[in-house]
């Protein structure tokens, strides 16, 4: 089976090319060919000796995921939904913020965190995306953006699955996403997002990235967290805090607390009141994104209107910590994340 090529970090395939008998330099070669040239055609690579081409053609493939369907809505959005060699479909976001092109990719093929608001979490984890399946993501996205001479800018590893369920491939991943003979994306521009696995925040803070770590909080509470997050069962808030708390001494990096804003269940002043003593009481360096719900019709959650967003936003100001309402993409499309997969796997109205 051939070995795709997309999967390695640079220094895991110049200790391939080593063992081969090549010299070092041909690993960087290989990547300025794929990521920065885009060329995937191993008899184009030029400035590789014929016979080594061969080799490559032989043992190794730059096989990219094909696109089942693919909306677009009036905002700019490209929502993909993608299908993997073995038949597996993930989804993939773009979206087109000012400040440039950004892509939300899934790292598993379904998820079994159980998130109840999530539409991604409905069909339960097959399997975990190779890093290989991860970047085509991107590289299948750039393939759209090239010819408007536009490439993505910002990765975040927050679509269908757990990051830290798959941990190395995810790892694996950014690394080439942020090495500057691949894809070149500075660090601060990318970002894993964890729904709470305490075990790989830790470890997360320790691989000395400066990647951005953002934790899907969504509660102030225990209380609020288990009806919402079967995960805080198994890492309660002050478990997760201490592990935030190591990530912080290790990395010296702030993070990011995601927070869908669910009407009735999370979204009182009392409970912006109680999620800003949470963060200052446990010393963390955070940030507060708050994100309106995208409702789903499988799920019984509603949406908090928009005054009252503003309203918890304001409360985490004026106790000195920053928070900003996140913008909307893709409303008249498939907005919600999984939500195309899910109605593709269940056989819905897919191709709208
Ligand atoms: S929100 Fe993320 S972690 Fe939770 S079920 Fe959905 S995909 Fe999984």
């Amino acid at each position: 089976m051939p070995k795709n090529l997309f999967g390695y970090t640079l220094p895991a395939l110049t200790e391939e090319m080593v063992s081969l008998g090549e010299s070092k330099y041909r690993s960087k070669q290989l990547f300025s060919w794929i990521y920065q040239k885009r060329v995937f055609d191993f008899d184009a690579m030029t400035d590789i000796s014929k016979s080594f081409r061969e080799v490559l053609k032989r043992d190794y493939c730059l096989d990219l995921p094909k696109i089942v369907t693919k909306q677009e809505s009036e905002d700019g959005t490209v929502k993909l939904l993608l299908e993997m060699e073995d038949g597996a479909k993930v989804e993939t976001v773009l979206m087109p913020y000012d400040y440039g092109d950004s892509i939300c990719v899934s790292s598993q093929v379904g998820c079994n965190m159980g998130c109840r608001f999530c539409a991604s979490g409905i069909l339960k984890k097959d399997r975990n995306l190779t890093a290989a399946e991860i970047m085509g993501q991107v590289m299948v996205m750039n393939g759209i953006l090239a010819p408007l001479g536009r490439t993505i800018t910002h990765v975040v590893v927050m679509g269908t699955g757990e990051p830290f369920d798959n941990y190395d491939n995810v790892i694996s991943f950014v690394k080439t996403v942020n090495e500057q003979f691949g894809l070149a994306v500075g660090a601060r521009h990318i970002t894993v997002s964890t729904c709470g696995l305490c075990p790989g925040i830790r470890k997360y803070g320790k691989e000395g990235l400066q990647i951005n770590l953002a934790i899907s909080l969504h509660a102030p509470n225990d209380e609020v967290r288990k009806q919402i997050m079967p995960v805080s069962g198994a890492y309660p808030m002050p478990e997760l805090m201490d592990a935030i708390r190591e990530y912080q001494k290790d990395a010296g990096r702030r993070v990011t607390f995601e927070y869908i804003m669910l009407k009735g269940l999370n979204d009182s002043l009392a409970q912006a009141n109680e999620l800003a003593d949470l963060i200052h009481d446990n010393e963390i360096f955070a940030y507060v994104n708050l994100i309106p719900y995208n409702e789903v019709k499988e799920k019984p959650y509603k949406r908090t209107e928009y005054p009252a967003i503003k309203a918890f936003s304001d409360v985490l100001m004026k106790r000195g910590i920053n928070s900003t309402v996140r913008k909307e993409f893709g409303g008249d499309i498939d907005a919600a994340c999984g939500q195309l997969r899910v109605k593709y796997v269940k056989g819905g109205n897919h191709a709208s």
